[in-house]
């Protein structure tokens, strides 16, 4: 007997989250229970507004899974059939996929990192991010980032310059920029970018709306940071095309549709010689435990999601000396805490 419970659960911030879209006070995401026997899987579907469904699309999507068909025998075949049904729902696949790897994990005894070649435990660097509301109190912000090696900077406003330098300059680490689609002039950004090579930052992130293809061929031509494309590259069919544009690429369950298609495209991306950064939206320690699992193949990982909220529904992952740490635990090793969303 196999049953799936959709639970709906909004994600506060423990801070005002800003960036070049707009500020929000937290996501809402639906938790994916997987009861298979004794076993249980957990899932979880962020909905941050830019992937344009919700909390109705995703339980529609996943009420419509056939669970007879569900198998410990063939996990992979019954997830590519749920991802054959249409119209797709991306998070409603990620959280499907997290909670089947994480059940098939249980009864296998297995760490998911197993799975997917990665070792047992995961322990990786992560960056901590900066959203733009931090810099009306950048020694608190940089107080919660004190363990961490590698700052996130959210940009794409007016104030940029002055902002990057405020957090260059206290900071004193090595940073990455995500500015979030937010600049839209290429001598402005390329100016921008040469500025921002001489303070310390190591890569930049989506400098321009997506759709600015042929802007974003003529920054990589002559970019001296390698830039990286995440609201660019949704899943595995764009992958072709942002070669062209990109050095990198970001990569979300919640945008490819969970571990299975996202190890795919990590290994795609190699192929090509691109660099790859595992990325998360707002989530909790479900999402990120599973986004973990795939950090070892990645050039960095940006999975900081549990530290910017206050009502994690889960445990199980842990964050020491700026270290990512899975528990090794069978399947994903979380738990679910007794709290609501
Ligand atoms: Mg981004």
């Amino acid at each position: 007997m196999t049953s799936l419970n959709l639970e709906s659960y909004r994600l506060r911030f423990r801070r005002p989250f800003t960036i070049a879209r707009g500020t929000r006070d937290g996501t809402d995401t639906v938790i994916v229970t997987l009861r298979h026997g004794s076993l249980t899987g957990y899932g979880e579907a962020s909905l941050p507004p830019y992937l344009g469904t919700d909390d109705a699309m995703v339980k529609k999507f996943l009420s419509s899974v056939d669970l007879h068909r569900f198998t410990l025998d063939d996990t992979g075949t019954f997830l590519e059939n749920a991802a054959s049904l249409g119209p797709r729902n991306m998070p409603a696949l990620a959280a499907l996929d997290m909670a089947v790897h994480d059940l098939a994990g249980l009864h296998a005894g297995e760490a998911c990192p197993l799975a997917f070649g990665t070792g047992e435990r995961v322990s990786v660097p992560t960056c901590y991010t900066l959203s733009m509301a931090d810099a009306s109190d950048l020694e608190s912000a940089l107080g919660s980032a004190a363990d961490f090696g590698m700052l996130k900077v959210k940009a794409g406003g007016p104030g940029d310059r002055a902002w990057l330098d405020a957090v260059a300059t206290r900071s004193g680490k090595p940073f990455c920029v995500d500015a979030n689609q937010g600049w839209t002039d290429r001598e402005q950004v390329l100016d921008l970018l040469h500025h921002l090579s001489e303070t310390g930052a190591v890569f930049v992130e989506q400098p321009m709306p997506a759709r600015q293809d042929e802007d974003m061929r003529w920054l990589k031509a002559r970019s001296p940071l390698p830039l990286i494309a995440d609201e660019s590259l949704q899943d595995e069919g764009d992958l072709d095309r942002v070669q062209d544009c990109f050095h990198g690429i970001n990569v979300k369950l919640m945008k490819c549709g969970g571990m299975r298609p996202a190890a795919r495209i990590i290994r795609e991306a190699r192929v090509a010689g691109m660099k790859v950064l595992v990325g998360c939206m707002s989530e909790s320690s479900c999402g990120v435990a599973a986004a973990a699992v795939l950090a070892p193949m990645a050039d960095w990982a940006d999975l900081d999601g549990p530290l910017l909220i206050a009502n994690d529904p889960f445990e199980g992952i842990e964050y020491r000396n700026g270290l990512l740490c899975t528990s090794g635990e069978p399947g994903l090793g979380i738990k679910r805490k007794n709290i609501r969303g």
